[in-house]
């Protein structure tokens, strides 16, 4: 902890901090706050944005787009957004306010320029929109300096401990089985095995759901222990007696490889095999986001004002049984989201 003296704009001394707080005790008076997005973008960040503006708009509050993610923050790139501002982008992907990640927020002399930037603008709160990296830098910010976050999951992985949902998952998840039931087409017709890696550095949910959907033979996911096992028994006699045709879906944080590698070891040893790669990449970022993220981005975008204005910080909005729960910070980027290994059970028992 910094045992630091701040100074907004006007030479007011800005409070210590000594504590992560969840609940600060004296009532907090708010008349502005910031939103932004950090981190990878997700269908639904939009969604999330739209849902902070009005309803911070609704309770009397002006509200600042912060541009850029924490690099924005820093620049001081800040825009007002109007009731208006946000119409129109309920259905789009992407994020109006952009994303970055910023290596200058990772320090101190950036966190303190961000707090600047802030004070400046006389932003009282803020609500971060984004992954797990995007909740540790409002962690680190919040033991140096007294300005409330308050977090929104929006990551395609699926994949912070606390909430059942992050915004993103279900456009992603739908956006893989729709490519991957037209590469099945073409490999049906040919008598093709393909290779199909999906996102996922850490974490295997998107491959594993979607593995599911499609009626994979294989899935590999970083979170499995017995990939080698599956992964051999499939492309040996197990494989080969049943089928002429078939989908691998790889997690690209496999610990065997990307697909590319991973079917290159197969074509060798089964030189017989009619092997095919395709990445889907960036596209599963992308697309108008499904009607499950745009109702969890709304739910979440309310949720998370209102814990400002109920005095809350440095906790994230999760949902669980589709009700919102408030998440500490600490916790949410600390422990793993495990993987529900009934998934695992379902996909061996269909497609082995
Ligand atoms: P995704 O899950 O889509 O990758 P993310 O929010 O986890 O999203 P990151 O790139 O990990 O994405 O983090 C976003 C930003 O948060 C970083 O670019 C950096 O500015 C900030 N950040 C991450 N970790 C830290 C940290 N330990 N200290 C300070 N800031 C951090």
């Amino acid at each position: 902890m910094l045992n630091l003296q701040q100074y907004n704009s006007k030479g007011n001394t800005m409070p210590q901090k000594h504590a992560t707080v969840h609940h600060s005790e004296k009532p907090r008076k708010l008349k502005k706050i910031g939103v932004f997005t950090s981190g990878g973008d997700s269908p639904g960040m939009n969604a999330a944005i739209r849902a902070v503006t009005r309803t911070a708009i609704t309770n009397g509050l002006q509200v600042i787009g912060i541009v850029g993610g924490y690099e924005g923050m820093i620049q001081g790139d800040f825009r007002e957004l109007s009731w208006l501002d946000v119409s129109g982008i309920l259905q789009t992907g992407g994020t109006i306010l952009k994303t970055a990640r910023s290596q200058e927020f990772r320090t101190k002399e950036g966190r303190k320029k961000a707090c600047e930037s802030l004070l400046k603008e006389e932003i009282d709160a803020v609500v971060v929109i984004g992954g797990d990296g995007s909740f540790t830098g409002a962690l680190a910010f919040s033991e140096e300096y007294d300005i409330p976050f308050v977090g929104i999951p929006g990551t395609i992985d699926n994949d912070i401990f606390g909430t059942e949902y992050t915004i993103g998952y279900d456009s992603a998840l739908n956006t893989v089985v729709q490519a991957v039931d037209k590469i099945k087409d073409t490999a049906v017709s040919h008598g093709r095995i393909f290779f199909i890696e999906v996102m996922g550095r850490e974490a295997g949910l998107l491959a594993l759901n979607s593995g599911i959907a499609v009626g994979a033979e294989v899935i590999l996911i970083p979170e499995s222990t017995n990939d080698q096992k599956v992964f051999e028994h499939f492309i040996s006699k197990g494989y080969k007696r049943k089928k002429t045709s078939g989908i691998v879906i790889i997690a690209e944080g496999d610990e065997m490889g990307g697909a590319l590698k991973i079917a290159e070891k197969a074509e060798k040893e089964n030189p017989d095999l009619d092997i095919r790669v395709s990445i889907l990449g960036h596209m599963q970022r992308g697309g108008s986001p499904t009607a499950k993220d745009r109702i969890a981005a709304s739910k979440m975008g309310v949720a998370a004002v209102e814990a400002l204005i109920d005095n809350r910080q440095n906790i994230m909005i999760g949902l669980k049984h589709e009700q919102v729960v408030h998440v500490p910070f600490s916790e949410a980027v600390k422990l793993n989201h495990a993987i529900d290994e009934n998934l695992i059970k379902i996909q061996h028992i269909l497609n082995s």
